[in-house]
């Protein structure tokens, strides 16, 4: 496990946003925006400091490059990547109490405010450096594997191949790894893979081969986030571009942030904070989400109306997103606001096993995705992207999480104890996040 020793280190050169890198997923996001690419945003439904891991992270990012090497496949279409990842230690909750036996206790709120134990829940500020020490640990070794090789499409194979135990499933994979090479291979033959020719980053800078990646976490403790919040220098480029002031606020502690579906209150002080920084920021939108509501949010955080500013990440749940989602399609067209339309299939979708745990089924997560694709082309619009919980994890016996049923594993009830590892909202494991890879890439194929 990483250690605290380094804090001091992690404090002075650790942050993963610079204006640079922040306007470059704006860029990007626009991108998404205007059909020429897609988004991925994916991870932990919040991480903690135990599992802070040189293997947990690589089997995190692994897993993250190999959905979208199985997108970009399908699709034709450069994938932006924004992991929950290197922050996202806060939780909200809708109460602050939980039985537990019988005890009653204070909820607990992610390892940034107190801890899973519940001998452990009283908040501890002091926990606020811990987070920013296992951030800034966990966005170093990102940066190393990064420009290790480890993520280059030249080596997909690194990733994550052994895990694949469904043969077909694994059939599938290597079929797009030998198809990939064969055209890395050819483009080097013929000298295209310079810089500047760049499919993959989309923003016409890298080498093919090369990938962008992003974090983000939810904007939730406003205390954290203002305190990594600078003013600093807009990029001259897009300064003048896009006749911004000389300088802007940005948060400085990820690239992306998003505002949860509990504290997007109009008079509320999280869309207070999210009005005033300039990082492309998510918004959740559930079925409480009233139409003019909606229309007033974005005003409030995109008076502009600039691209690549706002992604509304919608989470219906697979039952009720046939009443909201073309409302809220409606709406934000007839208001002039771009945004990123992407899916949460798994917020919306949280049930209870009959042993008492908390779990999603696939084939609700599916059901949902693909009535969001349906309803986007119904209403002439585009679904951008996803949004899931997911985890490359494993057991030490090489084996994955067992939190979300069913799924080409064909996961029981009765299995999900035998893996179960989330302390938060349950993810969906290797095998079953490449299900659902492999439903997209063939829907956009097709
Ligand atoms: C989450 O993304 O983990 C979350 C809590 O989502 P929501 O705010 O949509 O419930
Ligand atoms: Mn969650």
């Amino acid at each position: 496990m990483l250690t605290e020793d380094n804090a001091i280190i992690g404090r002075a050169i650790s942050r993963p946003g610079t204006p640079f890198k922040i306007e470059r997923l704006r860029y990007q996001l626009g991108q998404v925006e205007r059909n020429e690419a897609f988004l991925l945003h994916a991870g932990d439904c919040a991480e903690s400091f135990d599992a802070c891991t040189g293997q947990n992270i690589s089997s995190k990012i692994g897993l993250i490059l190999s959905f979208s090497l199985i997108l970009i496949w399908g699709a034709r279409m450069p994938v932006v990547r924004i992991g929950r990842i290197a922050g996202q230690y806060a939780k909200p909750r809708s109460s602050n109490y939980e039985k537990v036996g019988d005890r009653q206790v204070l909820s607990f709120r992610g390892d940034n405010v107190n801890g899973l134990d519940i001998d452990d829940r009283t908040p501890d500020p002091e926990r606020l450096l811990r987070a920013y020490f296992y951030s800034t640990a966990t966005l170093n070794n990102l940066r190393g594997l990064l420009t290790s090789g480890f993520a280059s499409l030249h080596h997909p194979r690194h990733w994550s191949l052994d895990h694949v135990r469904s043969p077909a499933l694994k059939r599938e994979f290597e079929t797009i790894i030998d198809g990939l090479s064969d055209s890395l291979d050819f483009t080097r033959t013929i000298g295209a893979d310079l810089p500047g020719v760049s499919y993959e980053t989309g923003a016409g800078r890298g080498t093919l081969g090369e990938v962008d990646f992003y974090t983000s976490h939810e904007g939730l403790m406003l205390g954290y986030e203002t305190a990594l919040t600078r003013e600093m220098p807009v990029p001259q480029n897009v300064a003048a571009q896009q006749k911004t002031k000389p300088t802007a606020f940005y948060n400085t502690g990820a690239h992306f942030l998003w505002i949860g579906d509990r504290t997007r209150q109009l008079d509320g002080a999280h869309v207070e904070y999210f009005r005033g920084i300039r990082n492309p920021i998510g918004i959740k939108v559930g079925p409480s989400m009233k139409d003019e509501e909606l229309v007033r949010l974005l005003d409030i955080v995109n008076p502009d109306k600039e691209s690549g500013r706002v992604t509304l990440i919608t989470r219906y749940g697979a039952s009720k997103i046939d009443q909201h989602l073309a409302g809220h399609i409606a709406t934000v067209k007839k208001s002039g606001h771009p945004v990123v339309w992407i899916c949460d299939p798994m917020h919306g979708n949280t049930q209870t096993s009959a042993n008492g745990l908390k779990t999603r089924d696939f084939n609700n997560i599916i059901s949902e995705l693909t009535a969001c694709l349906r309803i986007h082309t119904e209403c002439d619009s585009r679904l951008g992207g996803v949004s899931l919980e997911f985890t490359g994890e494993l057991n030490d016996e090489g084996f994955s999480v067992t939190e979300c049923l069913g799924g080409s594993m064909e996961l029981k009830e009765d299995e999900l104890g035998l893996r179960y590892q989330s302390f938060c909202d349950p993810r969906l494991n290797f095998e079953q996040s490449l299900d659902i890879a492999f439903l997209m890439s063939n829907h956009f194929k097709n």
